[in-house]
């Protein structure tokens, strides 16, 4: 079939207008914010269903810290595990920033060609934010390797000493930009994560606060923290996988060697308030802090080698939420997800917690681990679990650990119309489940209730009996809140009149016969 060349050039523009829209552009060069928010934007919309846009704050200078989640994982799925990656909270340390936006598009354009950035989505959520600092890029200046404008926020304020801080006491007000990421990861469940820094060539892990009156003279001691062989094991991929990182050379003649390439943070040297231990310690998610060039804020033609550099180390990083185990917490007679934030790895003193559908997630090498599980209202559980060596899979599979939780019965007597509840209360806004041991006929207490056979008695709370009756009690559906204290006193009184009606009694009967 002959083709026009009036038809040529519509099918031309059509695949133009395709080519343009679907694949927003990204050239090697800084893009200030306006150009970064575009883009994002862009990419949210061309690809729909890969990625999610949203914001977790707003700065100073009313400049949104945008984060782009990238995953193909559906939403209901159980167990994906959350990735995030952060760049430029120094404002003037700017590679960072460049290289999550490519690494944005690399994923998004390969999802069809690329075995393992395909295998990455679907089984990942992948959550960058590729400046956390925005105010502070604004004022920096390209080519400043040392220290220049820009690193703090608009308030003069290092961010990334601004946290709260377990080993000493923090003072730095809180920021906006700190306080986001704050409640960020209080809203989600984090598994790994990475700070993108420059002036420097060198994986940095926990702990990189040391406790109080510790001798401070170089060199400084390593801070170990309870998972030292994991962040060890995430530097090193880091470190071994980009070309240069692991000689450990120093990027000047006044820096030190890094041995493989990483360092313990402290042994670098310590600082209060970072980002890290903050992650690991507050809220269970293990962070390293990635110094990725010797210069601050390089050139824009350094651009292409810095992300050829980082590309396949940072795939390869993201790659590790799958080492270790995984599972979900539920209850054990409803099934029904439980929520605690009292996970954690025998010999290991570090908590971790649950998502809010109860899935839980920890890095670990291979090995044989306990896990120790403490949940309100339940028996505490400890379930024996193999991280295996070696396995059949082309790609990292944790090991399944599906946990279930029995509540925590306590015997309650029922008599026929009084309730005696066990002198010790639950712990404070628990679920306790009491079993009573005969049937009982109503209650005390100013409720009538229709007569009907209780056999379960459960405390909702410190301040409520809630009652349940028994399925051939069905009919008469009695369901009541009683405060404990209420139906308490009243079973008190309720004997102490009993007491005084047979002692008037007794005492009338002994007059009579005198
Ligand atoms: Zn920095």
């Amino acid at each position: 079939m002959l083709v026009d060349s009036k038809q040529l050039w519509l099918w031309w523009s059509i695949l133009l207008f395709v080519g343009v829209y679907s694949t927003p552009i990204l050239n090697f060069e800084y893009h200030n914010y306006s150009a970064l928010s575009q883009y994002l934007h862009n990419m949210a919309t061309a690809y729909p269903n890969m990625t999610r846009l949203y914001s977790i704050g707003e700065t100073l200078r009313k400049h949104k810290l945008w984060v782009l989640e990238l995953s193909t994982a559906p939403k209901s799925s159980f167990g994906i595990p959350s990735v995030k990656l952060i760049a430029n909270i120094h404002g003037n340390e700017a590679a960072g920033r460049e290289i999550l936006l490519h690494l944005i598009q690399f994923f998004v354009t390969n999802y069809t060609n690329d075995e393992t950035v395909h295998w990455l989505l679907e089984n990942t959520r992948i959550h960058v934010l590729p400046s956390l600092n925005p105010d502070g890029f604004e004022i920096s200046v390209e080519g400043k390797c040392e220290i220049g404008p820009g690193r703090e926020n608009a308030r003069f304020v290092d961010l990334n000493r601004s946290f709260p801080d377990h080993f000493q006491s923090n003072t730095k007000p809180r920021q906006y930009e700190t306080q986001a990421i704050e409640d960020w990861l209080s809203n989600n469940t984090f598994v790994l994560s990475a700070s993108l820094h420059g002036g420097a060539l060198v994986a940095n892990y926990p702990y990189e606060n040391v406790m109080e009156n510790t001798d401070m003279r170089e060199p400084y001691p390593p801070s170990i923290s309870p998972d030292d062989d994991v962040f060890q094991h995430l530097a090193v991929v880091y470190a071994s996988t980009h070309p240069t990182m692991h000689f450990g050379y120093p990027c000047n003649r006044m820096d030190r060697e890094f041995q493989g390439g990483i360092t313990n943070g402290a042994a670098w040297y310590p600082l209060t308030g970072g980002m890290q231990d903050y992650n690991y310690i507050y809220h269970g998610c293990m962070e390293i802090t990635l110094e990725i060039s010797c210069c601050k804020y390089p050139l824009t033609h350094d651009l292409p080698t810095l992300w050829d550099d980082n590309r396949d180390a940072l795939l390869k990083y993201i790659s590790q939420a799958h080492q270790g185990v995984r599972g979900v917490i539920r209850d054990n007679n409803t099934h029904q997800p439980v929520l605690t934030s009292g996970l954690k790895i025998e010999g290991r003193d570090s908590y971790f917690r649950t998502s809010s559908r109860g899935e839980f997630w920890r890095i670990l090498l291979p090995g044989t681990y306990q896990l120790q599980v403490q949940a309100t209202g339940y028996e505490p559980q400890t379930i024996k679990f193999t991280v295996p060596q070696k396995r059949l899979e082309k790609h990292l599979t944790p090991t399944w650990l599906d946990v279930n939780m029995p509540p925590v019965v306590r015997k309650a007597t029922v008599v026929s119309d009084q309730v005696l509840l066990p002198t010790n209360p639950p712990d404070e806004a628990s679920t306790v489940h009491y079993t009573a041991t005969q049937k009982m006929v109503g209650l005390t207490n100013g409720h009538t209730l229709s007569p009907a056979l209780f056999t379960e008695i459960t405390l909702t709370s410190t301040d409520f009996v809630k009652l349940s009756n028994t399925p051939e009690a069905d009919s008469h559906k009695p369901e009541k809140l009683l405060s404990v204290e209420d139906a308490g006193s009243d079973g008190i009184m309720w004997t102490s009149m009993k007491y005084m009606v047979i002692l008037n009694m007794i005492f009338v009967f002994v007059l009579l016969f005198i």
